[in-house]
């Protein structure tokens, strides 16, 4: 059974010291820790807070595993400078990365530069075009 989710649900209603059950709003009575009319309404809103969140985790995979398979496209190509605008033709979202670091200087880097990492590809940014590295052993 699909479980319609409401943002509100999962906000803890307090109205001066009238507490309302979080899944379906009722007003609660007894202890002024009680949190859902019953085991139903908790067991409603837990559920749909993990299918939310599951959901929300889903998303936040597939926006990385579209930037993976660009920058491993790229990699295959031998390609190691491309403008930001040809990569998000491409479906590459810079704003979904799982880590960076800044490194001290080297030669040809400038420092303070970010690197950012999708997986095992390292790449860093400009305004204007994305420098992809290689693996994050050799960064
Ligand atoms: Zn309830």
């Amino acid at each position: 059974m699909a479980v319609s989710f409401r943002m509100s649900n999962l906000r803890h209603i307090r109205t001066g010291e009238k507490m309302e059950c979080l899944w379906c709003g009722k007003p609660l009575w007894g202890r002024s820790d009680k949190k859902f009319c019953d085991a139903g309404c908790r067991s409603t809103y837990h559920n749909a807070r993990r299918k939310r969140e599951g959901e929300e985790v889903k998303k936040v995979n597939r926006f990385l595993a579209r930037n993976y398979n660009v920058l491993k496209s790229l990699d295959q190509r031998h390609v190691k400078c491309i403008s930001i605008g040809k990569l998000t033709e491409m479906g590459f979202n810079p704003g979904y990365f799982t880590g960076s670091r800044i490194p001290g200087p080297r030669p040809g880097r400038k420092a303070g530069t970010v690197v950012y990492f999708c997986y095992d590809y390292s790449y860093t940014l400009n305004r204007t075009h994305l420098y992809l590295h290689s693996v994050r052993k050799e960064i």
